[in-house]
């Protein structure tokens, strides 16, 4: 999700800053809301019976997996550091993260899942104020992806460095070993130059199926080829040829 979902750490320092005192507020209220939703599923739960919130889970899981590799993509591909706007917040995480796979475990807690706290809270406090979750169906089945998919999405970059840690704690592995979460064997297919395959980093669930439709590539092409102020041009294979002007 940048990763929005992605591994959209911050690149500076660690100071405590204004900044992050937003990302500490999103995540206490993202904490909160997601509680409040918790509460109206269970509600709601008693009234429409838990099967189709399984599968609405695993569809919402599924869904914010896609997306992290999606946000990944873009942010890998198009663009550099220089873009206006995204590129220092957004891009340079991205290809700094190939360049130093493991600085990623130097950030503590909210400097790894800030931004995705950021990107995950608007969508899930709009469902938790206007969809009657406890009382409808439809709204039922609708929080309860929206609940799934949001955790989903703020979890993602713990689950990336869970993935980059030698040695993760017990329940970690177990996790990772049932493809619960993002394993590092899974996730070292994406740490081969040129970085262009593999991109999900949720739970990795989508990777083997977009690669055999060569999904990215086959993106990759129509944004070259329709998307104004988009080379045309692939930049030549190789480490340094998705972040040309990132190494110090
Ligand atoms: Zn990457
Ligand atoms: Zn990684």
């Amino acid at each position: 999700m940048t990763d929005c979902v992605a591994p959209v750490e911050s690149h500076t320092d660690d100071r405590f800053s204004a900044y992050r005192l937003v990302q500490t507020a999103a995540f206490v209220s993202f904490a909160g809301v997601s509680v409040g939703m918790g509460v109206e599923i269970v509600r709601g739960a008693a009234a429409f019976g838990v099967f189709w919130l399984v599968v609405v889970a695993l569809v919402a899981y599924t869904a914010a997996d896609f997306v992290s590799g999606f946000v990944h993509f873009l942010a890998d591909t198009f663009g550099s550091p220089e873009t206006p706007w995204l590129g220092r917040a957004f891009i340079l995480p991205f290809r700094e993260h190939h360049r130093d796979p493991t600085g990623i475990l130097r950030h503590p807690f909210m400097v790894a899942n800030g931004n995705n706290c950021l990107v995950a809270l608007p969508p899930l406090l709009l469902v938790w104020l206007f969809v009657p979750v406890a009382t409808s169906r439809t709204g039922y089945l609708t929080g309860g992806f929206f609940l799934f998919f949001s955790v989903a999405i703020f979890l993602t970059n713990q689950f990336h460095k869970w993935a980059h840690t030698d040695e993760p704690a017990g329940w970690v592995r177990a996790f990772q070993a049932r493809g619960l979460v993002l394993s590092k064997s899974h996730h070292d297919i994406h740490h081969v130059s040129p970085f262009d395959t593999y991109y999900c980093i949720t739970v990795g669930w989508c990777n083997p199926l977009l690669q055999r439709i060569r999904f990215f590539e086959r993106t990759e092409a129509v944004v070259r080829r329709f998307v104004p102020g988009v080379s045309r041009e692939k930049p030549p294979a190789g480490a340094g040829a998705r972040a040309p002007s990132l190494l110090s």
